[in-house]
C-alpha cells in the first residue's frame, strides 16, 4: 500500500517548494523530502540509468528519513522520463533510458509469488513498460534456472534485442536438441531517434554461484570471440556498455573498455555499472565516463554528453527517486505531472501488491531497528534484536526440542534491511530477510564451547566463500554488501571528521564522493551514522552445563569447523551425521511470526 502521507507531502510539498523555497529546509510533522536546486546539465546524449532494482517497484513505503528521499514507484518515474523525452524533443538533444540488472530478490513484488509462480514474472510486466533502451543482465537473474529461462522465454523477447547478455548463456531445449545460447542478446547496434549510431553491449562479471545450465564467460575472453571483434569493427557514435559489474578499476571493465580503445581510440563511450549498490563515477579516459546508480530504486543515474568540436563534455547527477525530484526537474505537478500510462503503471503495482497480499499486517513495530545505524548492541539494533528476541522466541515455539535450553547463532547478512516503526507487512518480511535457509542444530554442546562459538566464528569468517573467491578474484566477486557498507562507512566517517561541515537544513541521505568532477548528489544530505558489523551474531547463553547450538544452514560448514577447533580433539570431532534439522521455519519467515506474536 502506497502511504498517502509520503506520496501527499511529496506532492504539496513539490508545489510548496516550486513557488516559494528553492533550498532544503526541515520538515517537522511528517516525511520530509528535500528539493533540488540545481537543473540537470543536458547534452547531445543525455541517458537515465537505474540499477539493482530487485523489485522495489513501489519505492519506499516507509516514513523513516531517509526512505521518503526514495518513495517514487516505477509509475511516476514513467511519468518523469516521458517528461523529459518531451524536453529532450525540445531541446533537439537525445535521451535513453538503461539498467544494469539485478531485477530480482529482496522485494514481496517479486520474490512474493504465490506457490508455482516465478520470481518477478509478474512484477517485470509492469518494469518493461518503462521505456528502457537497453537492459543488461544482472547475477540475481542467474541464481536459479526456472527464473533465468522466464527471462530467456519471456523478458527478452519483448525487449526485441535490447535485452543484453554479452557473456551469458542458457541451455534449452529445443525440437528435443540441447542449445546453447545467450539469454538474450550479445550487442545490439541501433540509431537514437536524431539518428546517431550506437553499438551496445550487456556485460556480466565472472560471477560462480550460477545455477546449472546456465553459463557466464569471463569478460576476458568474452572480447577475445569473433562476432565482439566484428561488432566493434564499425565506428559509431557512442559505445554504451551497460553491464552487471562495479566500475572501479579494480572491475573487468577496463578489459572490455580497452579492447575497444584498441580499435577506436576516440570514440566516447558511456559505461553503466552496477552490482555494489553504491554510487560511482570514474572516467577511465577523457572521452568516456562510467556511472553506477545505487540500489533498490534509491537513485537515478544522470549522464550527459556534448560533442564540442573535437572534445566530449560529460557530466553525471545522482537523482534521489521521489515525486520532489522529479517535479523539479519537469516543472510539472498533480494532474500535469501524471501521465495516464505512469498511473496504470502505479495501479499494476498496487494490483499486484494485492494479489500477492503483500500489505498484510503481522503487527505493528513499535519503533525503529536499524541494521548498521547504531551499535549492534543497541536496543535499536535489528542485528540485536534478531539474535536475542526472534530467533529464540520462534524458533521454540516451532521447535518439537523447544524446551531444551538452546543457543542460536546466525550470519549477520540474513538481514538486509532495517526494520521501520509501524506497520509490519508481509512486504517488510521480504526485505528484510528474503532468505529460505533453515535451521539446525548440534545438540549437546558444552557451555564453555557455546560461549566462544560466535567469537570464533568472527575471528576465522565463512572459509567454504573465502575458498571460493580465494583465486582470480575481481572486486565484483567480493560480497557486494560488504562493498555497500564500506562505502556508507566512508560517509560517515568523512563527515565526522570534517567538523565544521555544516548539517544546518540538511536531511539524511547518501553523501556520495566519487572521482568525476563537480557534485554528484542532485540533493546534498548528511550521511546515515553507520557502526561496523560483526559478520556472525548469537542469543544470549543459556545457563545450563550443555545445550542445542542451533544456527542458519548457511553456516553450518563454518559451524562445525569451529565447535571442533574449540573442543581441539578432545571429543570426537561434530561432523554433517549430528547435524538435524531444527524446525519447518526458514528465515524468510521468523520475523512474520515474532511481528504477529509480540507485536499484534
Ligand atoms: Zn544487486
Ligand atoms: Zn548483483
Amino acid at each position: 500500500m502506497l502511504p498517502a502521507t509520503v506520496l501527499l507531502a511529496g506532492w504539496l510539498l513539490a508545489d510548496c517548494l516550486a513557488h516559494e523555497h528553492q533550498v532544503p529546509f526541515r520538515y517537522q510533522d511528517g516525511p520530509f523530502i528535500a528539493a533540488p536546486t540545481r537543473p540537470l546539465v543536458w547534452g547531445d546524449i543525455n541517458i537515465i540509468h537505474t540499477t539493482d532494482t530487485h523489485g522495489w517497484l513501489s519505492g519506499h513505503l516507509k516514513d523513516t528519513a531517509p526512505e521518503p528521499n526514495y518513495s517514487g514507484d516505477i509509475g511516476m518515474l514513467s511519468s518523469f522520463v516521458s517528461h523529459l523525452k518531451a524536453e529532450a524533443e525540445e531541446r533537439n538533444v537525445d535521451l535513453l533510458m538503461v539498467d544494469s540488472g539485478d531485477l530480482h530478490d529482496g522485494n514481496g513484488l517479486t520474490d512474493g509469488f504465490p506457490v508455482g509462480g516465478i520470481d518477478g514474472h509478474e512484477a517485470l510486466k509492469l518494469f518493461r513498460r518503462l521505456p528502457y533502451d537497453v537492459m543488461a543482465i544482472g547475477n540475481h537473474e542467474l541464481y536459479k534456472y526456472e527464473v533465468a529461462y522466464d527471462m530467456y522465454k519471456n523478458f527478452a523477447p519483448k525487449l526485441h534485442g535490447r535485452y543484453l547478455t554479452s557473456n551469458v548463456n542458457i541451455t534449452v531445449e529445443e525440437s528435443g536438441q540441447l542449445i546453447n545460447v545467450p539469454i538474450g542478446d550479445r550487442f545490439s547496434k541501433f540509431q537514437t531517434r536524431l539518428g546517431r549510431n550506437i553499438t551496445a553491449f550487456g556485460v556480466l562479471f565472472d560471477f560462480q554461484l550460477n545455477s546449472i545450465n546456465t553459463t557466464i564467460q569471463s569478460p576476458a575472453d568474452m572480447v577475445q570471440e569473433s562476432w565482439f571483434k566484428d561488432a566493434i569493427a564499425e565506428e559509431p557514435d557512442l559505445f554504451l556498455l551497460v553491464g552487471h559489474m562495479a566500475i572501479q578499476p579494480g572491475s573487468r571493465w577496463p578489459v572490455v573498455f580497452e579492447a575497444i580503445r584498441a580499435v577506436h581510440p576516440l570514440t566516447p563511450i558511456a559505461i553503466f555499472g552496477g552490482h555494489t549498490h553504491i554510487r560511482d563515477c570514474v572516467q577511465l579516459d577523457s572521452r568516456s565516463m562510467s556511472l553506477e546508480s545505487g540500489q533498490f530504486m534509491e537513485t537515478l543515474g544522470w549522464m550527459s554528453l556534448k560533442f564540442e568540436s573535437d572534445q566530449v563534455a560529460f557530466t553525471r547527477r545522482y537523482l534521489d527517486a521521489n515525486m520532489v525530484t522529479y517535479a523539479y526537474h519537469t516543472g510539472k505537478h498533480g494532474e500535469d505531472f501524471h501521465t495516464k500510462e505512469g498511473k496504470d503503471i502505479t495501479t499494476g503495482i498496487q494490483t499486484l501488491s494485492n494479489a500477492f497480499n503483500l500489505s498484510y499486517q503481522f503487527g505493528i513495530a513499535p519503533q525503529d531497528y536499524f541494521k548498521q545505524r547504531v551499535p549492534t548492541s543497541s536496543s535499536s539494533s535489528v542485528i540485536n534484536l534478531f539474535a536475542s528476541q526472534v530467533l529464540p522466541t520462534t524458533l521454540k515455539l516451532s521447535s518439537t526440542r523447544g524446551d531444551i535450553p538452546a543457543m542460536f547463532v546466525a550470519n549477520s547478512g540474513v538481514l538486509r534491511y532495517d526494520v521501520f516503526k509501524g506497520s509490519f507487512t508481509r512486504n517488510d518480511q521480504y526485505i528484510v530477510s528474503p532468505f529460505q535457509n533453515t535451521f539446525e542444530y548440534v545438540q549437546n554442546i558444552s557451555r564453555s564451547v557455546a560461549a566462544q562459538v560466535v567469537d570464533e566464528l568472527n575471528r576465522s569468517g565463512l572459509p567454504s566463500l573465502e575458498k571460493l573467491y580465494s583465486e582470480n578474484t575481481s572486486i565484483d566477486q567480493a560480497d557486494p554488501f560488504e562493498v555497500y557498507s564500506r562505502w556508507l562507512q566512508g560517509q560517515w566517517e568523512r563527515w565526522n571528521s570534517e567538523p565544521s561541515s555544516s548539517t544546518e537544513n540538511l536531511t539524511l541521505g547518501y553523501v556520495t564522493t566519487d572521482a568525476c568532477p563537480g557534485a554528484g548528489d542532485d540533493v546534498p544530505h548528511q550521511p546515515v551514522p553507520h557502526y561496523p558489523l560483526p559478520p556472525f551474531i548469537g542469543s544470549d547463553l543459556p545457563n545450563t552445563d550443555y545445550m542445542d547450538l542451533v544456527f542458519v544452514s548457511f553456516i553450518r560448514d563454518s559451524v562445525l569447523i569451529v565447535i571442533n577447533e574449540i573442543n581441539a580433539g578432545n571429543v570426537p570431532n561434530v561432523t554433517d551425521a549430528d547435524v538435524k534439522p531444527y524446525t519447518q521455519l526458514a528465515v524468510d519467515n521468523v520475523f512474520g511470526l515474532y511481528a504477529s506474536m509480540v507485536w499484534s
